[in-house]
């Protein structure tokens, strides 16, 4: 299936770019009407197969959103745990613990990633003024909530106050201390996103981090034998004694 191909192709894309992905971290998915695709537990982006993927019963997944869980954190992460497993159609496959928050944007295909550059941002003490003031205000902004089905509530509820708005879906999901969603109906549209956000990321970056040679002043060739000749004589007593003398 071509739909499946791209999302191969593009998961490898950015699995296997160190500006994108943290240690294998981030997750990708393809949704039709009924099902969802959704890396699997112990698969990594940079060489996913189909294989690689968990499907899900979209169904199931929409009727854990309007379920009501238990109160106690852990009761809750085990029931949502055993509900994730019977609506997974690849049994043996354990789709991503954010599955539900890839099922409920509405577009075909969610790239979730931690870019460095990103988390830079998200990690920031003025996170979200900084945002704005960078990406004006036309995507869906969460502040930090640990992951798991409250992280889930939580975007579904911000996603549904953005339709009410813009009458539209977001495709940009910012997520405080921890990455980025990026959502559309093609993996082109998605790194045409991603770029952009990079470009713009990189250009409000003021401080480079060095890379490469670095170009330095002609002086420096007649400095340089001075102050190896004075690093050795440190290095070597004796003549640093002479030189006392
Ligand atoms: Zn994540």
């Amino acid at each position: 299936m071509k739909a499946i191909q791209d999302l191969i192709n593009i998961s490898r894309y950015y699995g296997s770019n160190n500006c994108f992905v943290i240690a294998g971290g981030g997750n990708t998915s393809y949704k039709n009407e009924e099902k969802i695709w959704v890396k699997a537990s112990g698969s990594s982006l940079a060489t996913i197969t189909e294989d690689g993927f968990a499907v899900i019963d979209r169904s199931k997944l929409n009727r854990m959103s309007e379920k009501v869980y238990s109160s106690d954190a852990t009761e809750r992460e085990e029931q949502v745990k055993n509900d994730l497993a019977d609506a997974t159609l690849t049994k043996g496959k354990r789709p991503s613990v954010e599955t539900s928050m890839h099922n409920t944007i509405g577009y075909a295909y969610v790239v979730h990633l931690h870019p460095t550059l990103v988390n830079g941002l998200m990690c920031a003490e003025d996170a979200e003024k900084e945002l704005f003031r960078l990406f004006g205000e036309k995507y869906v902004y969460v502040p930090y909530t640990d992951p798991g089905y409250v992280l889930f509530k939580k975007v579904e509820e911000k996603i549904n106050a953005y339709k009410l708005k813009y009458k539209e879906e977001p495709q940009l999901i910012w997520l405080q201390n921890h990455g980025i969603f990026v959502a559309a109906n093609t993996t082109a549209e998605i790194k045409q996103i991603y770029t952009d956000i990079i470009e713009t990321l990189e250009k409000a970056v003021t401080i480079q981090l060095p890379s490469g040679d670095r170009p330095y002043c002609s002086c420096t060739e007649l400095i340089l034998p001075g102050l190896r000749m004075m690093l050795s004589k440190f290095e070597n007593p004796e003549s640093e004694k002479n030189e006392s003398d």
